[in-house]
This record gives structure tokens, sequence and C-alpha cells, in this order.
């Protein structure tokens, strides 16, 4: 059961010599070959280069190299396929690439590697990280770990599955409105979406570049806050990332929550909530005041325009992000009799309908005579939510909600209906647009499917550490990161 471990569990036996670096990948393979014709996480994965790494992690713990010099020395961790990994393939859940294979690392790879990970797999995704469900990828739908008929959230619905089902000690995926924290919330593990400039986005493909961040799927949150530390930095490849120093996430993880102020957004506990999601968050709460933490209303009277908001800003940007996926220069390419007739059938026959919508509402919100209308009113709102979070951080150290409205929903279920599937994201946008911090961890269950549903926190710009120390302390009082999804 050695792929059942956390990544800190895994490096304590690794260090010790207990378990080498080959056995761990090895679990994780076993794993996939046994469940991952049903879970269809990967889209693919290349055990040979994965063997080639884990062999080279084994030279160095059989040298003596220890975990305080490489922290995740030997421990198998998966990407989403919109992260570059030298000499892999890059699809971002796209036929529109073709053959792609990343020529160079993301930063996050290099961080990765340089702490001894073993970087392996290519994850499903929504194409181009559009959509909630892993339904709008060009190749399958990932299935949820925990009843396979049942969507595992999105976009990053591949990098949840796989670490809710052990198929990987963690995994990387990128939050643009809530692909992080939504899949986390609905396979049963911790994801953070980290503030925006944390981390390094150089090798990650653009969707919308105000919004975007990477950031860790993870077993538990000493887990997630070893993966940030290791992934967190400046950058010069990346003119967003922020010139800041990288805490050490794990010095605070002391269980306790005394002194430190909670806020219930009361905008967040209103119509559409699920009534167990809901009683799951109340009694969240309760711990958390048990804990030692105290609970104060705040408003966040804009964020009920965040979704409308985020469509305009986002579809804008992706318009602009994706015109470079044109024929000339990257992946697939249909003929046509002049470069006009070419760029038309290549994008034509490239993107997914998704996709296709975006581009088009994209273009319309910047089109002259409406900009002033859609896009530079969409900015001004998205100010007043930033203002909302940074005047109730005058209050509270971080603010707690569910993470999505409902446990995971059935396949097919919205996808006929790009509104319901946008609502689903209703708690996790506004996090992207503020540009601030944002978690979701495991909080309970639905009764009947059991199903997991996610706790929300959300932070300080850099204000991870809070955010790790309350995850923390409430995970070891509650039971639910230790329950194993029926694939898992
Ligand atoms: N579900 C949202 C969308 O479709 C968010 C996606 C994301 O965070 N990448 O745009």
């Amino acid at each position: 059961m050695l792929h059942r471990l956390t990544v800190s569990e895994l490096v304590d036996q690794l260090g010790r010599r207990q378990v080498s670096a080959r056995e761990a990948l090895e679990s994780c393979l076993g794993q996939i070959g046994r469940i991952d014709g049903q879970l269809k996480a990967f889209l693919s994965h290349d055990p040979a280069d994965a063997m080639a790494q884990a062999d080279a992690a084994d030279r160095d713990l059989a040298a003596g190299v220890t975990h305080a010099e490489k922290p995740l020395l030997g421990v198998p961790i998966a990407l989403k396929d919109v992260l570059c990994h030298r000499g892999q393939p890059l699809n971002c859940g796209s036929k529109i690439l073709g053959n792609f294979i990343s020529p160079y690392n993301a930063t996050v790879v290099e961080k990765l590697q340089a702490a001894g990970a073993v970087v392996f797999g290519r994850l499903n995704m929504d194409e181009f990280a559009m959509g909630s469900s892993t339904e709008n990828s060009a190749f399958f739908t990932t299935r949820n770990p925990w009843d396979i008929t049942r969507i595992p959230g999105g976009s990053s619905g591949g990098s949840a599955a796989a670490v809710a089902a052990n198929e990987a000690f963690a995994t990387l995926g990128s939050d643009t409105g809530g692909s992080i924290r939504q899949p986390a919330a609905l396979c049963g593990c911790v994801g953070l979406k980290p503030t925006y400039g944390r981390v390094s986005r150089y090798g990650l493909v653009a969707f919308a570049s105000s919004l975007d961040q990477i950031g860790p799927f993870t077993k538990s949150t000493r887990d997630a806050a070893l993966i940030t530390r290791t992934i967190s930095g400046h950058d010069p490849r990346d003119s967003t990332s922020l010139n800041e120093p990288v805490p050490d996430y794990l010095a605070g993880l002391n269980g306790d929550l005394r002194g430190l102020r909670l806020g219930l957004a009361k905008e967040f506990m209103v119509g559409g909530l699920d009534p167990e999601v809901r009683d799951a968050v109340d009694a969240a709460v309760k711990k958390l005041q048990e804990l030692g933490a105290t609970i104060e209303e705040v408003s966040l009277p804009h964020s009920e325009h965040a979704v409308a908001t985020y469509y305009i800003i986002a579809t804008a940007e992706a318009s602009a992000n994706l015109a470079r996926f044109d024929g000339v220069r990257y992946g697939a390419r249909v003929a046509g009799a002049d470069p006009t007739e070419m760029y038309e059938r290549t994008r034509g026959a490239g993107f997914g309908a998704e996709v296709k919508r975006r581009i088009i509402l994209g273009t319309y919100v910047l089109s002259s005579g409406y900009y002033d209308a859609y896009y530079l009113r969409a900015q001004k709102v998205r100010t007043l939510i930033r203002q909302d979070f940074l005047e109730a951080f005058k209050k509270v150290d971080a603010i707690v909600s569910p993470t999505t409205p409902t446990a995971a929903f059935k396949l097919g279920e919205k996808t006929q209906d790009p509104l319901q599937m946008y609502l689903s994201d209703i708690f996790t946008i506004s996090c992207n647009l503020a540009g601030i911090s944002g978690l979701s961890l495991p909080c309970g269950f639905t009764r009947e499917p059991k199903l997991p549903i996610g706790l929300q926190l959300l932070g300080q710009p850099l204000g991870e550490s809070t955010l790790f120390r309350i995850a923390h302390a409430y995970e070891q009082a509650t039971p639910w990161h230790r329950d194993v999804a029926p694939l898992g």
C-alpha cells in the first residue's frame, strides 16, 4: 500500500532507506495500471523517463544526499497537461497542439526536479483549462474516484483524481477561476491556489494571464505546504512573479488557532447551496472555533458580480492568448488555399466548442464600441471585488466558505447548459479576480452516495502561511482526509 502514503510519509521512509525511489514510482505505475483504465486521469506517461529519474534519486540517496538538501528526493509528482516538461507531449487537453513536444521545462518543473522529485505523466484537463468537469477535454473525460459515474471537477480534473486515487503522491494544476480548488473539493484532496505572482508561470500555457496561477494537489496540508515552498519564488523569466521571500510554510503547522480571527462571508452562505454542503461547512466552522479561532461575519458585497466579471475578463484575455494557435508555429495545421483559409480551417478543426465560445465572447467584449461597456466596466468591478477582500482582511485573518455549491455532479448533467457549469465556480472565482490566496481541503461527505465536500479558506495576498496553519489544525482534528476513495 506504498502508493497510499502522503509525500511526508514517503519522504520519511525514503530517508530511512525503508523504500527506494524506484519502489515508490513502481507503486504509482502499478496503481495506474490497475485503475486508470476506469479513472482516465492520465493522457500519457513515460515510464522509462520516470524510472531514469527515480534511479538517479536512488543514487543520490545511496550517496548520502538528505531530504534537508533535496526535500522531495525520490517523490513521484505528476503534471497537468498545461505545463511544459522537456521532451514530453503538451496538449492542454486540445487537438490543436497536434504532436507538440515541450522544448523546455517550466520553472515549476525545474524547481521540483532540483528538489529531487520524480516528475512524470500528463494529466487530463478541460481544453485550455476552460471548464469545471474535465468534460471539455478533447480526448476523454476523467472520472471521479469516489463514483465513476460522476465528474472529478475541472479544469484540473486529472490532477485531482490522480491524487485522490493514489496514482501520484502529489500533482500540479493551474487555477484561473477555481480549477485547483474546485476539483480538489470534489475529489477530496487538498488544493492551493497561491497568491497571484507567488509561483512563476514560465512554461505554463496561458489562459487568462491576469488570473492564472499554478498550485499543488496533495493528500495532506503538510504536503501542500512542502510543495508550495518548493515551487514558489521570484523568477526573472516571469515578469509577474513577486520578488518576495518564500517563508517556511511548514514552520507554523502547530495545531493551535488561538488568537486567529476568521470571517464568514454572509454572501457565500445563501441560495443554491446544497444543504449537506452547508451542514458540513457549519460543522467545520464550529470545529475551528473549538480549536481557538474566533468567527466574525464579513461582507463581500460585490462578489455577486464575480462570475459575470470573470467571464468578461477571462474570455478577453483568452481570445488574445489563444491567437497564437494558428497553424503557423505550433502543432496541428489544416492546409488552405491562402493563409486566412489555413488559419480558419486549423482553428475550426483544432478547437472544441467551449474554447470557440470563449474566443468569440472575448473578441466581442474587446471590440470597439463594446469595450467600455463590458471590458472596462468589468475591470472596475474587479477592483471593487479586490477592495471588498482587503477591507475584510482588516478585520479577519482568513475567510471561510464552501469551495463548491454541491458535491460532484453526474457526467453529462451540465454539458448542455454552460451557465449552470459556470456557476460551479461561484465561490472560487472572486479569489482569482482579487489576486489573493485560496485553499480547499476535505470537510466531510454527502451521505448517499458518499462524495467529498470541500472547505475553502481565503487568505490575504501572500497569506499562504495562515491558510496552511488553519488547514493543518483542522485536518489534525478531523478524520475526513484519511478516508480512501473506492478507486484509491
Ligand atoms: N471553470 C472556470 C472556467 O471554466 C475556471 C477554470 C480555471 O480555473 N482554469 O473558466
